[in-house]
């Protein structure tokens, strides 16, 4: 069994897994049990879109087509979010990193803080399963990114992209594998099982 030493009080973690996983709801509530923000890249650039804002200018013409926003753009945004005061206990990050690229870029964004990821929690869960239940939240949510098209593309770059990058975790012995399907309360217990074990 890998133990993950905490050497500070900090507690660097992601959560990663297919859209639709219910990574933002888990994120939250690990979050809270932590004492630390989630930081979901994608409520960040929704936030912009809305407020109309350069950033979401820029980044709605991705999004609606269920592509990345370039990595300069997100990136940036992320250096600046974890700099950020209420990050000084740790984070956990929702969405972001998605590309090796990032996975790179967030390491050198620590490095400078002299702090590493601590934790990444994967989420898994059957990709017809996610679809459907995609489909019944962009009904109930009204949101735009949210059409079949778009939900099937953003699937299929998460399994060209993203799935690549939990081999890298797992290389680093800090990847803990959760299954994401059951009520929000059962796949909690689980991950809170898990971080228990691993994290001291
Ligand atoms: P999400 O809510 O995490 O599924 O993100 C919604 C959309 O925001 C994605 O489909 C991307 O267009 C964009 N986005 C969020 N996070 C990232 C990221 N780390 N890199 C590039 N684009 C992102």
């Amino acid at each position: 069994m890998i133990l993950v030493e905490r050497k500070s009080p900090q507690m660097r973690m992601l959560i990663m897994g297919p859209p639709g996983a219910g990574k933002g709801t888990q994120a939250r509530g690990i979050a809270v049990r932590h004492g630390v923000p989630a930081i979901s890249t994608g409520d960040i650039f929704r936030a912009n879109v809305a407020e109309g804002t350069p950033l979401g200018v820029e980044a709605r013409r991705y999004m609606d087509a269920g592509e990345y926003v370039p990595d300069e753009v997100t990136n940036a945004m992320v250096r600046d979010r974890v700099g950020q005061a209420d990050c000084g206990r740790g984070f956990l990050l929702d969405g972001y990193p998605r590309t090796l690229e990032q996975v790179k870029e967030l390491d050198a964004i620590l490095a400078e803080q002299g702090a590493v990821i601590d934790v990444v929690v994967l989420l898994t869960a059957d990709l017809p399963q996610l679809v459907e239940r995609l489909l019944r939240r962009a009904q109930a949510e009204g949101r735009s990114d949210d059409t079949e098209d778009v939900i099937r593309r953003r699937q299929e770059v998460y399994l060209e992209e993203t799935a690549r990058l939990t081999d890298e975790y797992d290389a680093r012995g800090i990847l803990v594998s959760v299954d994401g399907l059951g009520s929000v309360d059962e796949v909690a217990a689980r991950i809170y099982r898990e971080l228990d074990r691993l994290v001291r």
